[in-house]
């Protein structure tokens, strides 16, 4: 069964219409790609999924339930974690107490401090977990936001340009992290503008242009999609 379902999602800023009647999915054990220039929907999409945005019309299901109606909060309790495009970070606590406030939340309380060292091992983090929030470079800053959706366990994790900022080597290791992640069953969407990424890890895509998607399938298939290729004309 599909983990997440969206069907039919409108949303509207005044006259700008962000997102036309989307439809997407993504499932258990999978890295789907989202991906789209700028200003396509990408991260209203997310809104709308974890429940910060109420779409005009449309549906979002959880594990097949119907979730539309319900609010961040819930949709997090049925295992719903997710990173944001613009960082979230408490500067001013460490790494480590970043994520343990976020494990304090999740279903895993109780044993929060052996949750978060074991995120710790799992993102390579140990060498920056005293260091304050503030003081470690933006590609790091983004992992320790993944941590931090990590600690909750979710079934399904939207990460919102979570590489930016990261350098190869970085980006190589996240790589396979997420593959990781996908082989422990859980859903991965993944927004992101390295294509060299997306292409490597990704099982299936989804292409978002002006609110609408353009095309879905395959990595290898949506590479060579004419409609795809149009709306990338002029982006780097
Ligand atoms: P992406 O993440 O793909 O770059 P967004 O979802 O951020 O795109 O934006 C989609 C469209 O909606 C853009 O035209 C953007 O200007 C508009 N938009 C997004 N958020 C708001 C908002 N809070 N108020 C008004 N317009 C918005
Ligand atoms: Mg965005």
């Amino acid at each position: 069964m599909a983990s997440l379902k969206v069907e039919g999602a409108t949303v509207c800023f005044g006259g700008n219409v962000a997102l036309d009647g989307v439809g997407f999915a993504a499932e258990r054990g999978r890295v789907t790609g989202l991906i789209g220039p700028n200003g396509a929907g990408k991260s209203t999409l997310f809104d709308v999924v974890s429940g910060l945005r109420r779409p005009s019309s449309g549906r979002v299901l959880l594990d097949g339930r119907d979730v539309t109606r319900l609010g961040p909060a819930r949709r997090a309790r049925r295992g719903l974690a997710r990173t944001f495009q613009r960082l979230e970070l408490f500067g001013r606590l460490s790494v480590r107490d970043n994520l343990l406030v976020a494990a304090e939340l999740g279903p895993e309380r109780r044993h929060a401090a052996r949750t978060v060292s074991e995120i710790i091992d799992r993102l390579g983090l140990a060498g920056v977990a005293d260091d304050l929030a503030d003081a470690v470079p933006t590609g790091v800053a983004r992992l320790v936001e993944v941590g931090r959706a990590l600690a909750v366990r979710p079934k399904l994790l939207l990460l919102d340009e979570p590489a930016a900022g990261q350098d190869a080597e970085e980006t190589e290791r996240f790589a396979a992290l997420l593959r990781s992640l996908a082989a422990d069953g859980t859903a991965v969407v993944l927004v992101e503008h390295d294509m060299g990424l997306v292409m490597r890890v990704c099982d299936h895509l989804h292409v978002l242009d002006l609110g609408k998607i353009i095309a879905a399938g395959p990595p290898e298939a949506v590479r060579r999609d004419e409609t795809v290729l149009a709306a990338y004309l002029g982006e780097s």
